[in-house]
């Protein structure tokens, strides 16, 4: 049997008519840069994501850069961040001039830790407070711990800049004493990040991104950065950049939106079964380390996205081994993240991140392995994927 990683295929399969028609339709009209169908779209996620305003653009990348510029994050600043994210997140800091401050993860979320965070926010203070912007990521589709990190965001006065590319349509909870209230991932910060990036919940058929805000006037300064810093035409204010979603992915995606929900309750059900399988195998809580639902995954009647899953991330000490094996046995998997952020070579001239150490983060890098969780995968392929994780373990 073959399990691949992720496939798009069925998914497409099923849209393909209505695709092809909003597309033949954007190709007629036109109307190749922004337009109607962006407007939609960004009318879409602000109410999908509960929050006043999106502005669509080019990437999640460029999601994140286009936030920091209109910010005015830039040389001489700091900002505190994960060591275990995909690259963009750090990546983004550097292009703006500024630096990045890394605060070690949680072992059980792999999310960025509060505790370190508020370590690190102290020190900066006493050392004449440079960092002018935190960005906490939503890693493989649950939300950081943002009550906490609010509190501290609030506390410092510095801006919170969700990298939510992986968690469109994440819940995350509020309050104590049976007085919870709901927030959704792009909603929590100044600005949240999403990317279309075609392996994320929702994808494109290409690159695209979006950034929500709850600021108006913030709004605003992003779509004129989002355009070379541009207002009015051909006069540039700020130095942005050419960031603009592109109308073909938009309505490729306004046409999925509608879908996403569902999508992402299969990917819950998928996790669900993995669950049963782990633990029926006795793999689970030994062997294999599972994912940890913060929230949990199915309150009672609870229908909320605490989880949304973009990836199934189980820890094993011996993950290159039983990557190999799972390659040669037709099971697609991947590491994310092998190496942390503090580590890559391109950061080594800026300062002493080769001497920084993570441990949390750095086992994390070591330990993890995403499986197949895409919401088209069969009962069959899931027992297939535990089966040979079970065959691995009893050699
Ligand atoms: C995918 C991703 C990005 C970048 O998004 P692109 O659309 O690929 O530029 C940034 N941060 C995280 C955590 C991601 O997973």
């Amino acid at each position: 049997m073959n399990v691949p990683l992720l496939d798009l295929h069925q998914q497409m399969d099923g849209l393909r008519d209505e695709v092809m028609a909003a597309v033949a339709q954007v190709i007629d009209s036109t109307q190749y840069i922004l337009g109607p169908e962006v407007t939609r779209l960004e009318e879409a996620v602000a109410e999908y994501c509960g929050v006043g305003h999106a502005v669509g653009v080019s990437s999640g990348t460029d999601a994140l850069l286009v936030s920091l510029m209109a910010l005015g994050v830039g040389p001489g600043d700091l900002v505190l961040t994960t060591p275990y994210s995909f690259f963009a997140t750090m990546g983004s800091i550097v292009r703006v001039g500024a630096l990045p401050v890394f605060a070690d993860i949680q072992p059980d979320t792999m999310n960025i830790d509060p505790e370190r965070m508020a370590e690190a926010l102290a020190q900066d203070r006493k050392s004449g407070g440079r960092i002018k912007a935190i960005i906490p990521v939503h890693l493989f589709g649950q939300c950081a711990d943002m009550q906490r990190i609010q509190a501290l965001a609030a506390k410092y006065g510095v801006p919170i800049i969700e990298d939510a590319a992986q968690a469109i349509g994440a819940d995350c909870p509020f309050g104590s004493d049976g007085q919870t209230t709901w927030q959704r991932a792009g909603a929590m910060g100044m600005a949240g990040c999403f990317s279309f990036f075609p392996s994320k919940n929702l994808g494109g058929i290409g690159d695209g991104g979006m950034v929500t805000t709850p600021d108006r006037e913030f709004a605003e300064r992003l779509r004129v950065f989002r355009n070379h810093g541009a207002k009015p035409k051909y006069y540039h204010s700020y130095i942005g950049g050419n960031f603009r979603l592109d109308p073909m992915q938009a309505c490729v995606l306004r046409i999925k939106l509608r879908h996403l929900d569902a999508w992402h309750q299969a990917r819950r059900n998928n996790a669900a079964v993995y669950r049963r399988l782990f633990s029926e195998a006795g793999l689970a809580g030994t062997s294999v380390t599972l994912p940890v639902a913060v929230h949990g995954d199915i309150n009672g009647s609870e229908t909320r996205n605490y989880h949304i899953y973009n990836q199934f991330v189980i820890r094993v000490t011996r993950r290159d081994a039983l990557r190999q094996y799972l390659a040669d046995n037709g099971v697609g998997c991947e590491v994310y993240y092998p190496l942390c952020l503090h580590q890559q070579e391109c950061l080594q001239g800026y300062g002493d991140y080769g001497r920084q150490r993570y441990p949390e983060a750095e086992r994390a890098a070591s330990e993890s392995l995403a499986l197949p969780i895409y919401p088209e995968l069969t009962g069959a392929q899931l027992e297939y994927v535990v089966t040979t994780i079970a065959g691995f373990f009893r050699r």
